[in-house]
C-alpha cells in the first residue's frame, strides 16, 4: 500500500531584494500611499467547518486522519494540518482498510462514496453544504428526464463531483466559447447548473449565451455560485476601479481567488497579483503605485493577510482602509458523523479552525 501525499509547496526565498527605500527612490509616488482591505474576504463557512472537521478528527480520534485531496485549496491550511497528522491522498485506494477519511469541502461523486464503502472506510463528509445543495439538484433535475448544463471548469474536483451525481444527463460548459458550441439532444428540457466559485459576471455571460441558442433553458432554483463568492467579488470591484495594485492572497489552485484576480482587472485594477504568502511579493509591483487593494480567497487564514499588510506597511503603506460590502455570520453546523463523536466526549468547543489562523 503506498500512500501519495499531496504536494505543498512552500515558498523558500523571500522575493524581495531592494529596501523600502530604493523601491520609493526608483518610482516616487505622488500622493498618499494607502491600502484598500476588502471585507469580506477570507475564510467562508464552509471551509471553516472542513478544516475544524479534521481538526476535530485528529483531536478525538488521533493521527493519521486521512483526507481525500486537499481539505481547502490552501497551501499553508494543508501544511498545517500535515503537520499535526492528517495525510492527504488523492484516492481512497490509498488509504488503508478500516482508516478515516475525510472527504474535501469541494464534495465528491457517488462513485468515490462506493470505492469508500467497498474499502469499509470509515468516513467524514465535509463537503460544503452549498456544494451538497447543487449535488441535490443535480440528482432531482435529471430525475425529472432534464439534461444539466454545468457550468464549471473541468477537472476542478468540485465539477466532478457534482458531474458524479448524474453523469449520463451532464454536460460541462467551461467557457463563452463552449456555451456556443455545446449540443444538446432535447433543448426543451434543458437546465443550468454551475460550480459554487465562479466568476459571476462570466457565468450570466454564459448563461446568456445558452438561452440565445435554448430560449426554453431553466434557471436553478437559486444561485449556485455561493454568497461568499459572491461577496468577495463585489468587495473587489468596489475596490478595484481605486487600485494601482491588488494583491490577493490565495493558492494557485483556488478557483476562487483566481477569479478575484480576474474581477479586480476587469473592473478597473492597474495591475493584479496572487499570492500564496507576502514574501511572494515582488518589491517592483509597488514602483509608482499609491494605492493598494488587498483581498483575499474564501479558504485563506487571516493570518496570512495580516503578513501582507505587516510588509506593505514596510513599503510605507500603512494607512489602511477597509471596505466593507456585506457582513457575514453564516456557520454551519459540523459534518454529522462527526456531531456524534463531540457529543459523547462533551465537547462543545468550536474554536479550532477560526479566522485567525
Ligand atoms: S466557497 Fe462557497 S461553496 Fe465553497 S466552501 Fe466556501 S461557502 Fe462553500
Amino acid at each position: 500500500m503506498s500512500t501519495t501525499a499531496v504536494s505543498v509547496p512552500m515558498p523558500a526565498v523571500p522575493r524581495r531584494r531592494r529596501s523600502p527605500a530604493a523601491v520609493a527612490a526608483a518610482a516616487p509616488v505622488a500622493g498618499p500611499k494607502r491600502v484598500l482591505l476588502a471585507a469580506p474576504r477570507g475564510y467562508c463557512a464552509g471551509v471553516d467547518r472542513a478544516v475544524i472537521a479534521v481538526e476535530k478528527a485528529l483531536e478525538h480520534y488521533g493521527a493519521p486522519v486521512y483526507v481525500r485531496k486537499q481539505i481547502v485549496h490552501n497551501v499553508h491550511v494543508v501544511s498545517t494540518l500535515e503537520e499535526r497528522g492528517a495525510i492527504f491522498v488523492e484516492e481512497t485506494d490509498e488509504v488503508p482498510e478500516g482508516a478515516l477519511v475525510v472527504f474535501s469541502a469541494h464534495g465528491v461523486s457517488p462513485a468515490v462514496v462506493q470505492s469508500a464503502e467497498d474499502r469499509k472506510l470509515r468516513t467524514i463528509d465535509a463537503t460544503c453544504p452549498l456544494v451538497t445543495k447543487v449535488h441535490r439538484e443535480a440528482v432531482r433535475f435529471a430525475k425529472a428526464n432534464n439534461h444539466i448544463l454545468l457550468i464549471g471548469h473541468e477537472g476542478h474536483e468540485e465539477v466532478e463531483g457534482t458531474y458524479g451525481e448524474a453523469p449520463e444527463s451532464t454536460t460541462i460548459v467551461n467557457n463563452p466559447a463552449e456555451a456556443r458550441t455545446v449540443e444538446v439532444a432535447d433543448p426543451d428540457h434543458l437546465i443550468w447548473l454551475s460550480q459554487t466559485t465562479l466568476s459571476v459576471d462570466e457565468t450570466m455571460e454564459i448563461v446568456k449565451i445558452l438561452r440565445e441558442r435554448f430560449p426554453k433553458l431553466q434557471d436553478p432554483p437559486s444561485d449556485d455560485i455561493c454568497y461568499a463568492t459572491t461577496n468577495r467579488q463585489v468587495a473587489i470591484k468596489q475596490i478595484a476601479p481605486q487600485a494601482d495594485l491588488v494583491i490577493v492572497v490565495g493558492s494557485a489552485n483556488s478557483s476562487n481567488s483566481v477569479r478575484l484576480v480576474e474581477v479586480a482587472l476587469e473592473y478597473g485594477a492597474k495591475a493584479s497579483h496572487r499570492v500564496d504568502f507576502a514574501n511572494e511579493i515582488d518589491e517592483s509591483w509597488f514602483e509608482g503605485v499609491a494605492t493598494v487593494g488587498v483581498t483575499s480567497g474564501a479558504s485563506v487564514p487571516e493570518i496570512l493577510v495580516q503578513d501582507v499588510l505587516h510588509l506593505l506597511a514596510e513599503y510605507g503603506y500603512g494607512g489602511v482602509e477597509e471596505v466593507v460590502t456585506a457582513e457575514e455570520d453564516i456557520l454551519f453546523s459540523l459534518p454529522k458523523e462527526l456531531r456524534a463523536t463531540l457529543k459523547a466526549a462533551g465537547d462543545t468547543t468550536r474554536s479550532l479552525g477560526g479566522h485567525g489562523r
